[in-house]
C-alpha cells in the first residue's frame, strides 16, 4: 500500500478517535502489561482513597463532632413501635428501661416513618451527647440532672445540661469523640500517605511502560524505515521521516498516557463520586445530577472549538517551521541577493497567523475555564440549598452535607481535565495515524529469491533494460552492455542521459521495468540484497559524509583492523591529506563533511569505497571541479583501484577515462555507442562530438 501519511496535515485528519489505533498500539504494549496493570491497580487505589477523604470527614463530624442522641417517648405508642420494628438496631436502651436513638439513624429512616415519629413528638425534641463513665469523668457527672446510664459503660448527658458546663469538663466528658476525632485524623493522614506512594509507583511504573513502549515503535519505525528502497525516499521528504520517528512518537506516548490511562482514571473517579454520592442521599444526588447535562453541553462544545483552534494552530506553527527551515538553510541566497526586507514581511504573515491562532486559543479556554468553575459554584450552592434544607428537617446529617460538597468540587476536576487533554489527545491520534500508516507503507523491494553466486567473479551484465521513475516517462531503453570480470567500463553521455541510472539500478536501488540486471551471472532480484550490496560498491555523485571522525566516515562502523583503514586510505589518495590533518583519522568532520574540500570529498569517499572492499566498485564521478593537483590524485586513485578490480565509472572528464577497457555512450536512454576509446574516435559519432566539445572549452 502507498500511503500519503507524509503529506497529511492535522487539519485534514478524518475521525479523531479511532480504536483501531488503540488496537494497533497494543502489540507494543504486549511487553509491558504488568507494569501497566499495576499502575492502573495503583491509580484505582488512589482514586479510592481519594474519594474516601470526604467519607471519613463526613464520619468525623456525624459521629464525633455532631454526635446527637434522641430520646424516644415512653412508653412507645403502638404506632411508633410498629414504625420502630422496621429498624432493629435502631434503638439504644439504658439500665433503667429509656430509648435512644443516634441522629444519624434518625436520617437514614424513610422518610415518611421519620415524619410520623417527629410529629407524635417519639423523637426528636430532646438531645442528648454521649459520654464515657470512668474515673475521670464520675465527678463531674455526679448529680447532672437527666442522665441516662448505658450498658457500655457510658452515660447519655441531655444537650442543655452539657452546654451549661465549663469548657474543660465539656471536653473531659467528650473524650471519647475527641479520641475518635483523632483517629479519624489520623486515618485521613494515612489516607494521604498511601495516595503518595501509590502516586509513586503509579507514575513511576508508567512512565517506565511509555519509555519502554516508545523505544519499542522507534525501533520497529528505523527498521521499517531503513528497509525502503530509495524510490520511497525520492518522494518522502526527511524532515517528515524523522518527525515520524521523533516528534509521532512522543505524542503517541502522550496519547498512551492520557488517552489510556488518565480517561480510565477520570471515569472511574466520576463513577465513583456519583457511586458514593447515591449510597449517601439519593435525592441530593439525583439534585447534583441535574448538572451533568450542561456540564456535557458545555464540554462537548467546547472541546470541538478547543480542536478547531488546535488545528489551526498546529497548521500555523508547521507553516512557520517550514518558511524558517526554508529561508535558514538557503540563508546565503537571501543575503546575497539582498532580499531580507521581503523575507521579513513574508515572516511578519506567518508570525501574525500563529499569533491569531494562539489568541483563538487562548480565548476559547479563557471562557471555558470560569464556566466550569461556575457550573462547579452552581452545584455547591444546590448542595448547599436543598441538602440544607434536608439537614434542617433531620433528613440528612451535616457531615453528608460538608461530603456533597467536596464531592462536587472533586466532580468538576476529571471533568476539566478530560476536556484539557482533548488536544494532547487529538494530536497524539493525528500522530499515531500517521505513525501507523507509515508503517502500512511498504516499498522494499521485493527480497531476493535465491542465493548469492559462490564465485565471487565480479561480473555485471545489462540486457535489454527499460526503467522509469515515474510510469510512462522512460529513462532507459533497451540498455545493453556487459563489464567482464577485472575490466572497467566507463558510461558517457550528456547530462540527464541515465548514467546515474545505471549505476542505480547496478546497486539494486530499483528493478528494471523490463529486461535484467546481472551480477556473477544473477539476476540481482534472485540476490539477497545485502549480499549484493556487499560485492558492490558505488561512490556517488554527491558524496555524503556524516557528522563524526574520518575514520568513522571511511568504516561506517565496520571494524576490519587499523591496517585495512590506512590501505585503503593510501589507495584512495586520500592518506595524504588526512596525514595533514591535525588530529589524522580522529579529525571530527563537520556535518555533511563541510569542513573538508569538494576534492577532499571525493578521495575520502574513495577510501571508504575501497575499504569496503568489493568486486565491483562503481564510481559516478563528480562534476565539481578541483584543482589540477587533486584532479591528479583522483586520477592516480582510480588507476590504482581499476587495476585490481572490476569497475563502472560514470565519468565527466573524459580524460579520465582513456584507458577504461570499453566505453557504452549512452544519449537519451539508448546506447548510441559501444567500443574502446580509440575506436570511438576513429568512428566519429556522438563520442567524437563530445570528446571535441570538451577540447574546446
Ligand atoms: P548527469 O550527467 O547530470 O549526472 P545522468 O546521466 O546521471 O546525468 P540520471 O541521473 O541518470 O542522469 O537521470 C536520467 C533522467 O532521469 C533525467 O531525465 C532525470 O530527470 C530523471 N531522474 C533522475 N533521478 C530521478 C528520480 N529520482 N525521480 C525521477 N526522475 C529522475
Ligand atoms: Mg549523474
Amino acid at each position: 500500500m502507498r500511503g500519503d501519511f507524509g503529506y497529511m496535515e492535522e487539519g485534514q485528519l478524518g475521525k479523531p478517535y479511532n480504536l483501531r489505533l488503540l488496537r494497533r498500539l497494543l502489540p507494543y504494549v504486549r511487553g509491558s502489561w504488568g507494569a501497566v496493570a499495576l499502575a492502573l491497580l495503583a491509580s484505582i487505589l488512589i482514586t479510592a482513597a481519594d474519594l474516601a477523604v470526604p467519607y471519613v470527614s463526613k464520619v468525623a463530624i456525624d459521629h464525633y463532632i455532631v454526635g446527637t442522641w434522641y430520646e424516644a417517648k415512653k412508653p412507645l405508642p403502638a404506632e411508633a413501635k410498629r414504625i420502630l420494628e422496621n429498624y432493629p438496631d435502631g434503638l439504644v436502651r439504658s439500665a433503667d428501661g429509656r430509648a435512644f436513638m443516634s441522629h444519624v439513624k434518625a436520617t437514614e429512616m424513610d422518610p415518611a416513618h421519620a415524619r410520623k415519629l417527629e410529629e407524635s413528638g417519639v423523637l426528636f425534641p430532646h438531645k442528648f451527647v454521649r459520654a464515657p463513665r470512668n474515673a475521670k469523668t464520675r465527678r463531674i457527672l455526679e448529680g447532672l440532672p437527666g442522665l441516662a446510664d448505658m450498658p457500655d459503660k457510658t452515660a447519655m448527658v441531655p444537650a442543655e445540661t452539657l452546654a451549661g458546663l465549663s469548657t474543660k469538663h465539656r471536653a473531659i466528658l467528650r473524650a471519647d469523640d475527641l479520641a475518635g476525632l483523632f483517629s479519624m485524623g489520623l486515618l485521613l493522614l494515612a489516607l494521604s500517605a498511601a495516595a503518595v506512594f501509590f502516586g509513586y509507583w503509579e507514575y513511576n511504573l508508567l512512565e517506565r511502560a511509555g519509555q519502554r513502549i516508545m523505544q519499542g515503535i522507534r525501533t520497529h519505525l528505523f527498521d521499517h524505515l531503513v528497509a525502503q528502497s530509495p524510490a520511497f525516499f525520492d518522494r518522502h521528504p526527511v524532515g517528515r521521516l524523522v518527525t515520524r520517528v521523533t516528534n509521532d512518537v512522543e505524542n503517541l506516548n502522550e496519547m498512551f498516557k492520557s488517552v489510556m490511562v488518565t480517561v480510565f482514571k477520570d471515569v472511574f473517579i466520576l463513577a465513583g463520586i456519583v457511586g458514593v454520592m447515591l449510597a449517601l442521599d439519593v435525592r441530593l444526588a439525583l439534585v447534583c445530577l441535574v448538572l451533568v447535562p450542561p456540564v456535557i453541553l458545555v464540554t462537548a462544545v467546547f472541546s470541538r472549538m478547543a480542536r478547531d483552534a488546535f488545528r489551526r494552530l498546529r497548521a500555523t506553527v508547521a507553516r512557520m517551521n517550514a518558511f524558517l527551515q526554508e529561508r535558514l538553510s538557503g540563508i546565503r541566497a537571501v543575503q546575497f541577493f539582498a532580499v531580507e526586507d521581503a523575507q521579513m514581511e513574508e515572516f511578519s504573515v506567518v508570525n501574525r497567523e500563529n499569533y491569531d491562532a494562539g489568541m483563538l486559543q487562548i480565548k476559547i479556554f479563557a471562557v471555558f475555564m470560569p464556566l466550569m468553575e461556575f457550573l462547579s459554584a452552581l452545584g455547591v450552592a444546590l448542595i448547599i440549598w436543598y441538602g440544607g434544607l434536608r439537614v434542617l428537617s433531620g433528613q440528612v446529617t451535616l457531615g453528608t452535607l460538608v461530603a456533597f460538597v467536596s464531592y462536587m468540587r472533586m466532580f468538576f476536576r476529571p471533568v476539566r481535565d478530560i476536556a484539557e487533554k482533548y488536544n494532547i489527545m487529538q494530536a497524539a491520534m493525528a500522530s499515531s495515524e500517521r505513525i501507523f500508516e507509515f508503517l502500512d507503507t511498504d516499498e522494499r523491494l521485493p527480497p531476493g529469491t535465491g542465493q548469492a553466486p559462490e564465485k565471487r567473479e565480479g561480473r555485471a551484465d545489462f540486457q535489454s533494460v527499460d526503467f522509469s521513475y515515474e510510469p510512462g516517462r522512460p529513462v532507459l531503453r533497451n540498455v545493453s552492455f556487459s563489464i567482464p570480470p577485472g575490466s572497467t567500463v566507463a558510461l558517457v553521455g550528456r547530462t540527464g542521459s541515465g548514467k546515474t541510472t545505471c549505476a542505480h539500478l547496478l546497486e539494486r536501488f530499483y528493478d528494471p521495468v523490463s529486461g535484467s540486471v546481472a551480477m556473477d551471472g544473477a539476476d540481482l532480484r534472485q540476490w539477497p540484497v545485502r549480499d549484493l550490496r556487499k560485492r558492490l560498491a558505488l561512490v556517488q555523485q554527491d558524496v555524503f559524509l556524516f557528522a563524526g571522525t574520518i575514520r568513522d566516515n571511511i568504516t561506517l562502523g565496520q571494524d576490519k583492523g587499523e591496517d585495512a583503514l590506512l590501505s585503503a586510505a593510501e589507495k584512495s589518495g586520500a592518506l595524504e591529506f588526512i596525514r595533514h590533518l591535525e588530529k589524522g583519522m580522529d579529525t571530527v568532520l563537520a556535518e555533511r563533511g563541510t569542513n573538508l574540500s569538494a576534492g577532499q570529498r571525493q578521495l575520502l569517499s574513495f577510501a571508504r569505497a575501497l575499504y569496503a572492499d568489493p568486486a565491483v566498485l562503481i564510481l559516478d564521478e563528480a562534476t565539481s571541479s578541483v584543482d589540477p593537483e587533486t584532479e591528479a590524485a583522483i586520477q592516480k586513485a582510480i588507476r590504482q583501484m581499476s587495476a585490481e578490480r572490476t569497475m563502472l565509472v560514470v565519468a565527466h572528464r573524459l580524460s579520465t577515462i582513456e584507458k577504461a577497457d570499453n566505453i557504452v555512450v549512452l544519449s537519451h536512454g539508448r546506447v548510441a555507442e559501444t567500443g574502446t576509446h580509440q575506436e570511438l574516435i576513429q568512428k566519429g559519432g556522438l563520442y567524437a562530438k563530445l570528446l571535441e566539445a570538451a577540447r574546446r572549452e
